[in-house]
């Protein structure tokens, strides 16, 4: 399995992290994103790094959050330099934590588990 979101994967996470206009949603700030290269992401939730890219789930949709820039930019940037605030948020998960069961906190205040089929349920 690759470790890249697929274009598929990739826009079944938009769908999913969009409002009920359609538009898409940074799920860190909560602001629109522009679907454009430099403006948006799909943040790996757990990084590929250091044995993540061998997990099969790393590349689906359960893995991905669309957020703001870039790794070094915007609320991406954010989440990279600020590890202790990503991770009380669910956006930074540990190699041995599964993205599937991980609750994530959305700019919003719910708290959401990720499917592997590219929707949300509320976390318990
Ligand atoms: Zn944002």
């Amino acid at each position: 399995m690759s470790s890249a979101f697929t274009p598929r994967v990739r826009w079944i996470i938009i769908g999913r992290d969009s409002d009920e206009h359609g538009t898409p949603r940074c799920q860190w700030c909560g602001g629109p994103v522009r679907i454009a290269p430099g403006e948006y992401s799909i943040q790996h939730v757990r990084a590929r790094g250091m044995g993540g890219s061998r997990l099969a789930d790393t590349g689906q949709p359960q893995n991905g959050t669309l957020v703001h820039g870039t790794g070094t930019t915007g609320c991406h940037g954010y989440i990279e330099s600020h590890p202790v605030e990503a991770a009380e948020r669910g956006f930074r998960i540990r190699q041995t934590q599964n993205p599937a069961t991980t609750p994530m906190t959305l700019w919003d205040g719910r708290r959401v588990i990720r499917n592997p089929d590219g929707t949300l349920t509320p976390a318990a």
